[in-house]
């Protein structure tokens, strides 16, 4: 099942680097578009469509949320349709999952899922198309994203250092696809053309698809021969008890996430519109387009990932590290320090603009929490997940990003309504709670993930959660 033998990219298989390269261009492909998307909406297509602009599902839609909502702005609506299509992006994983773990395999359904978000970001072009558009890309990273992300624990024998190691590796090919597409795509579609941005997104995923094709030789052969009939067999297999109990642990910590991420969210939201709005990014004479802010939360990851992994290696070396749980609720409690910062930034800045210190060293704070959660959870996931359901499992893991997504955007319609330091403050509550939550089952949590009869993971043996390279270890 495993191809450990080949050491080529920072002493992982060389599939690592097929992966890599794979999901950091899906990534460009779709924060390029996430950069552009609320600004199209509220600035530009929103507008339009209300003075008569035809674009197929708008009124539907906007008539839909109205009857729940009540009546609401282009900010607003925007906000509203942001949270559901980021929800509904993280929705579909759990199907794609499914689908791959009882009839397609994860090969295939990364190939299907590619092509459909490519054929809905180059829709994007097409004004009248939007929302087709956008069911393209929710179907698409559905097959897409859990397919990917288990085909990297798929490298790995159970009990392989490298696991977590590489999932680190992996999230910053998500982040370095994610820095440079705001700056790419952002500014094509900001200083050039909406569309220009959005075809610029398609291209990345085309990129994506050409370089998963040929670097597909060094994917575990197991994939590539593995028949439609062979995995309906494993599927049809029994769990066992402990099998169970991870699965449920596993599952409730994905629903306590949920919280993290309605706040972590609010990036491509209320704090890009607080980037454009009230936020001064003149340097020195130069000004920088507003969408640039987005890529700083990627490039903090890129920078700071391995720094962190060095820091855990060596709190394990001490044995002081953090069980996963554990690091999940530092993750929790630094977004809430994060939005704190947003509370004193609003009260500072009122109704102007203010410095970018501001939402700098916010993002700073909500990023290093987001590292203490999203990479150890990937790993998590492919680590006590039962084999035979473990891309439902990364599905279950998304779900959670799908249910904070949509919170998320219901949220961020208070945005125009309340005082934006109340706003702020609100958020920093929503990310306090998964952070007790956490705190709290810790202890119960870390010995349901370790349940097994053999024993999925040594326990506590002193290796690092998130470790790169050989000297990293593993503890649930
Ligand atoms: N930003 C990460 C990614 O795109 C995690 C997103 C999430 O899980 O919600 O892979
Ligand atoms: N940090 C996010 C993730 O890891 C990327 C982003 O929001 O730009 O993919």
């Amino acid at each position: 099942m495993a191809q450990t033998a080949e050491k080529t990219f920072f002493g992982h298989p060389r599939a690592l680097f097929t992966l890599f390269f794979t999901e950091m261009w899906e990534r460009f492909s779709f924060y390029g578009m996430r950069a552009l998307l609320v600004l199209y909406m509220a600035q530009y297509l929103f507008i339009e469509a209300d003075k008569g602009k035809d674009v197929w599902g708008y009124g539907f839609l906007k008539s839909g949320i109205e009857s729940t909502f009540g009546p609401v702005s282009a900010q607003a609506l925007s906000s509203h349709i942001y949270g559901l299509y980021m929800g509904l992006v993280y929705f579909t994983p759990f199907f794609g999952g499914i689908i791959a773990d009882r009839y397609w395999g994860k090969r295939r359904s990364v190939y299907v899922g590619g092509i459909l978000m490519a054929i809905g970001h180059f829709l994007m072009a097409i004004e009248s198309m939007f929302f087709l558009a956008l069911l393209f890309i929710i179907a698409g990273n559905g097959f897409f994203k859990p397919n990917i992300s288990t085909q990297v624990g798929e490298l790995y024998p159970a009990g392989d250092k490298r696991r977590d190691g590489a999932f680190t590796l992996f999230y910053m090919g998500i982040n370095l696809g994610a820095f440079f597409s705001p700056l790419v795509c952002g500014t094509l579609g900001q200083k050039v053309g909406w569309h220009w941005g959005f075809g610029a997104a398609g291209i990345g995923m085309l990129a994506g698809l050409v370089i998963y094709h040929f670097g597909g030789k060094h994917l575990p052969s197991s994939e590539h021969k593995v028949s439609v009939k062979e995995v309906e067999a494993a599927a049809k297999k029994p769990l066992t008890k402990n099998e169970w109990k991870r699965t449920w642990a596993l599952t409730f910590m994905c629903a306590i996430t949920i919280f993290f991420w309605g706040v972590y969210e609010q990036q491509g939201n209320t704090l890009q519109l607080f980037a454009d709005q009230s936020t001064d990014w003149n340097f020195f004479g130069w000004e920088m387009p507003s969408t640039w802010y987005q890529s700083f939360n990627p490039f903090i990851i890129f920078i700071f990932a391995p720094i962190l992994d060095r820091a855990w290696a060596w709190q394990s070396r001490k044995g002081k590290e953090n069980t996963t749980a554990m690091k999940m609720a530092i993750g929790c409690f630094l977004g809430t320090a994060a939005l704190i910062v947003m509370f004193m930034a609003a009260q500072s800045v009122g109704d102007g603009k203010g410095t970018a210190l501001w939402l700098l060293g916010s993002t700073f704070m909500l990023t290093i929490g987001e590292l203490y959660l999203s990479p150890i959870g990937l790993s998590l996931v492919t680590k006590v997940s039962p084999t035979k359901i473990v891309s439902m499992m990364m599905g279950v893991w998304f779900l959670a990003s799908f249910f904070g997504n949509t919170v998320s955007g219901w949220i961020g319609a208070l945005y125009d309504k309340m005082p934006k330091d109340n706003f702020f403050l609100l958020l920093a509550a929503l990310g306090f709670v998964p952070g007790v939550m956490f705190f709290i089952c810790n202890k119960v949590l870390t010995n349901s993930l370790n349940a097994d009869d053999e024993g999925p993971e040594p326990k506590h043996t002193g290796r690092s959660s998130s470790g790169i390279g050989p000297h990293a270890e593993v503890t649930v």
